[in-house]
């Protein structure tokens, strides 16, 4: 897979574009004017890795969140802002890393000038975020529906708002909750310009088909090589959706830190709960801040399993009530009683 490589843009402390990895990032869904609440998750979404957060910005009054959730986190916090350029000033002086907002929906120019004034003044990028569902009426008009023509136009549109006050520190994100039209709309922008691309599907549901729809949609763009950071959305917690982000990124061949667990589908000769084992052992790695970026597999028999998980760095295959340790696809040694705890024992000494 070749990567698109793109123009870096720095977040806080994550640069994204170019040849960095790709950022994982989520939004946080409690209420704005519970600050605490805020802050914790803020905190949980930080331990599980997560490298960019964002949230919305409604008012003002609002912008308090920003001390809130950096007293307790240092990962880049973006602001989100609908239609009122003073809420994203006040952000910008409170210390936000990036600003989501779309310059066509800010009003007169002299409200764009501000901001892009105010965020090149500080080297804060701002996101345009073209959502297919609230496309400018003229644009959808024309097209007579949210084509992907029809969504990068809008893109590019924000895009020379910002760049007329000599602004570039954009990253843009293009996205509809229909997967084909959404990956056909981020091939085609990722070919008319070089800005780094925040990747996902909108509204993509609740947790199993938001997971299948981020999949296919994230997955598949980064396979062709596009995408510099991606936000999986799911209606469920955040905590939810950095831990799909990084599984997709593995899934796709990316570089992740933690273990990538392998398990079969388990069959007629299976005598151990290997489903039991294999989220066991994930929640133990996870427990115990295991990082490192290795293979487990856990299958169900000896017979076939050493074999099939040839590409794990370790395992175990289970017979009847124990199971053989395998590391490197070298027989090791049986593991009988607490498998689990065993096996993790293991993965921590390689
Ligand atoms: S590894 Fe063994 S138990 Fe698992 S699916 Fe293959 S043959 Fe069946």
């Amino acid at each position: 897979m070749e990567r698109k490589l793109k123009r870096e843009v720095k977040i806080g402390n994550v640069a994204i574009g170019g040849t960095n990895p790709v950022a994982v990032q989520t939004m946080l869904n409690v209420p704005i004017k519970d600050l605490a609440g805020n802050a914790a998750q803020a905190k949980r979404v930080a331990e599980l890795g997560c490298q960019i957060l964002r949230a919305s910005v409604p008012t003002l009054e609002d912008v308090k969140v920003i001390d809130a959730i950096k007293s307790v986190t240092d990962i880049p916090f973006v602001a989100d802002i609908h239609f009122d350029y003073r809420v994203a000033l006040a952000c910008v002086e409170a210390g936000a890393d990036k600003i989501r907002i779309n310059p066509g929906n800010i009003g007169a120019d002299e409200n764009v000038r501000a901001v892009a004034r105010a965020c090149n003044a500080k080297n804060i990028p701002i996101r345009i975020g073209v959502n297919g569902g609230s496309l400018e009426k003229e644009i959808l008009a024309r097209y007579g529906s949210p084509t992907p023509e029809a969504m990068v136009e809008s893109a590019l549109y924000h895009v020379r708002l910002l760049e007329k006050h000599d602004f570039n520190n954009i990253v843009i994100s293009i996205k509809s909750s229909n997967v084909p039209r959404m990956m056909a709309a981020y091939r085609l922008l990722s070919e008319q310009c070089d800005y780094p691309l925040h990747v996902g599907v909108t509204e993509a549901g609740t947790y199993r088909m938001g997971l299948i729809k981020s999949g296919m949609g994230i997955g598949g763009l980064l396979l062709d090589g596009i995408g510099d950071t991606i936000r999986v959305s799911l209606t469920d917690e955040p905590e939810k959706e950095v831990l799909a982000g990084y599984d997709i990124l593995r899934a796709a061949g990316h570089t992740v830190g933690g273990p990538e667990i392998i398990s079969c589908p388990t069959c007629g000769r299976t005598n151990i709960p290997v489903a039991q084992i294999a989220q066991e052992v994930e929640e133990e790695l996870r427990r115990r801040g295991f990082r490192r970026s290795i293979k487990v597999a856990v299958m169900g028999c000896v017979v076939n399993g050493p074999g099939e998980a040839r590409e794990a760095d370790i395992g175990s295959a289970g017979g009847q009530d124990e199971a053989l340790l395998f590391i490197k696809g070298e027989r090791i040694r049986m593991l009988r009683g607490d498998i689990v705890g065993q096996l993790v024992d293991e993965i921590c000494k390689l």
